[in-house]
C-alpha cells in the first residue's frame, strides 16, 4: 500500500520531505499527521480536493468541521472578498460583530449574551474561567474522551489513559490534574456521586460526545445531565464547537431542547474562517464587563476577538444556517453513506459498522457488538479504556492511505458531511469505498 501510496502522490512525497525540517514530524496539527507522508492540497470547491498531483479528492474533512457549506460557497466567499476591500482589521468595535451575535443569540436557544474569541480551545478555556469566577470554586468534571481543545485544563483525558488508568499528559502540572475530575461517559449514578464529592464549579461535556462521538451521548443523558446539574447548583458547559450549527441550526440543545448554561461554539460559526466565542446566560457572561455582580472582572484580550473578515464569513454562514437547509442536506448524505457502508460489510460479511448521527459518520472496525440499527448499539460498551485499541491504530493510517489512493479523503475513521456533496459525490464515494 505504502508503494502504490507513494507512487499516486510523488509531489507530496518532496513537500514532505522539506517540511520534516520545517515542522516537528513535518506537520502544523497533530490530526494531519499520516506516516510515511501526508497528501498536500493545493486547491479545493464543494465536496472536492485537488492535490499537488492533480488528483480530484471527495473532501470527507471540511475544513475540520467548518465547512458545512463545502469549500468556497460563492456566498461566503462575497462576503469575505468584500471585506477585504474595507479592511482586515480595523482593531475596534464593528458593526458586523453585532449582527453576528444577534445570529447566535437568534439560533442557539440558551445564547444570551456572547464573547468571540479565535479558536474552539480559547472558547473552552474561556467557560472554565468564567464558571470558576462566578462561583468561586475550582474544579471541573469533564467526561473521558471528550476532546475540548489543546489548553491544559482540558486536554488530559482527551485520549484512553494510560495503563494505570492515569490520564495525565506531558507538560502538564499536577495542580492542573487536581482540579480536574473525570467522569465515564452516560453514566448519571458516576456524575451525581463526583459532583457529590468534588463541588465542581461546572461540568463540561461535548455535546454529540466525546471525539464528535466515538462513544456517543444518548438523548436520555443528556436530558439527565441537565436535570441533575440543576438540581445540584452545578453550571453546565456545553461544547458545541462541533455539533453547533452542524446538527441543527440550534446545535444540540435546539435539537433536544435542552438549554446550557454556557455554550462554546467555533469551526461553522466562523464560516470557515478562524473564530469562536462563548455564549450563555447574560448573569454569567457579566464575569467579563467592567462592573458586575461579582465585584471582580475576568480579564480577555486577543487580537482578532471577532475579526471582521471572520464576522462577514460568520454572518454569511450563519443566514444560511438559519433556512435550515444546510443541516438538512449534509445530514442526509452522511445517513446515506452509513447506510451503504453498513449494507457493503453485511454483503461482504465483514465486521466493521458505520454509524454515527446527523452530518458525521464513524466507522468501528472489527466490531461484535450489536448492529448500529439495534437500540442497544454503543460502540466500545461505553468503555473509553478500548477506544483506540491496538488493532485500529495499526489499521487507521493504512484505512486513510488506502481511501487517499482511491479518491477519498477521510478524516480518521470518520467524516464531516457538507450541504455541498453531490448525490453524484455519495454514488463516487460508495464505488470508490467498495
Ligand atoms: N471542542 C471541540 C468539541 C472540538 O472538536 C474542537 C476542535 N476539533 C475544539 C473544541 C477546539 O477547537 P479549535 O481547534 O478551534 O481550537
Amino acid at each position: 500500500l505504502d508503494a502504490l501510496y507513494a507512487e499516486r502522490f510523488p509531489t507530496s512525497v518532496k513537500r514532505y520531505e522539506k517540511a520534516c525540517k520545517l515542522f516537528p514530524s513535518g506537520v502544523t496539527h497533530d490530526s494531519r499527521y499520516l506516516a510515511p507522508f501526508p497528501v498536500y492540497i493545493k486547491s479545493a470547491k464543494a465536496a472536492h480536493k485537488t492535490d499537488v498531483d492533480n488528483h480530484d479528492l471527495i473532501d470527507y474533512w471540511m475544513g475540520h468541521g467548518a465547512l458545512l457549506l463545502g469549500h468556497s460557497h460563492p456566498t461566503l466567499v462575497a462576503a469575505v472578498q468584500g471585506q477585504v476591500e474595507v479592511g482586515t482589521h480595523w482593531g475596534a468595535c464593528h458593526e458586523l460583530e453585532l449582527e453576528w451575535a444577534e445570529w447566535i443569540n437568534k439560533l442557539v436557544p440558551s445564547s444570551e449574551m456572547v464573547r468571540f474569541t479565535s479558536s474552539g480551545t480559547e472558547s473552552t478555556m474561556m467557560a472554565l474561567r468564567i464558571a470558576r469566577l462566578v462561583t468561586g470554586k475550582q474544579n471541573v468534571i469533564k467526561f473521558a474522551g471528550h476532546f475540548h481543545g489543546w489548553h491544559d485544563s482540558l486536554i488530559p483525558a482527551a485520549e484512553p489513559p494510560h495503563d494505570n488508568g492515569d490520564y495525565s499528559q506531558p507538560g502538564i502540572t499536577q495542580g492542573v490534574m487536581s482540579d480536574l475530575i473525570i467522569s465515564p461517559p452516560n453514566d448519571l449514578e458516576a456524575l451525581s456521586k463526583l459532583i457529590d464529592e468534588h463541588d465542581p464549579a461546572c461540568v463540561i461535556c461535548e455535546a454529540t460526545g466525546g471525539r464528535w462521538g466515538v462513544v456517543p451521548l444518548r438523548k436520555e443523558f443528556l436530558l439527565g445531565l441537565r436535570k441533575l446539574t440543576e438540581e445540584k447548583g452545578v453550571l453546565l458547559v456545553m461544547d458545541e464547537v462541533i455539533s453547533g450549527f452542524r446538527v441543527h441550526p440550534g446545535g444540540v440543545q435546539g435539537l433536544y431542547d435542552i438549554k446550557a448554561d454556557l455554550t462554546t461554539l467555533a469551526k461553522i460559526l466562523a464560516g470557515g474562517l478562524p473564530g469562536g466565542c462563548v455564549a450563555g446566560r447574560a448573569d454569567l457572561m457579566e464575569a467579563l464587563s467592567f462592573t458586575n455582580r461579582y465585584g471582580k472582572k475576568m480579564k480577555h484580550h486577543g487580537t482578532f476577538n471577532a475579526n471582521p473578515l471572520s464576522a462577514a464569513a460568520g454572518c454569511a454562514m450563519l443566514e444560511q444556517v438559519a433556512t435550515g437547509k444546510p443541516c438538512k442536506r449534509a445530514s442526509e448524505v452522511a445517513k446515506v453513506l452509513r447506510r451503504e457502508f453498513n449494507n457493503l460489510f453485511a454483503e461482504k460479511n465483514i465486521n466493521w459498522a458505520a454509524y454515527g448521527d446527523y452530518a458525521m459518520f464513524k466507522i468501528i472496525p472489527n466490531y461484535e457488538g450489536p448492529r448500529p440499527e439495534s437500540e442497544d448499539f454503543l460502540p466500545y460498551e461505553n468503555d473509553f479504556q478500548q477506544v483506540d485499541r491496538p488493532i485500529e491504530k495499526e489499521l487507521s493510517h493504512a484505512f486513510r492511505k488506502a481511501m487517499l489512493v482511491n479518491g477519498l479523503d477521510f478524516m480518521g475513521w470518520g467524516a464531516m458531511t457538507s450541504s455541498a456533496h453531490s448525490d453524484k459525490d455519495v454514488d463516487q464515494t460508495i464505488e470508490s469505498f467498495s
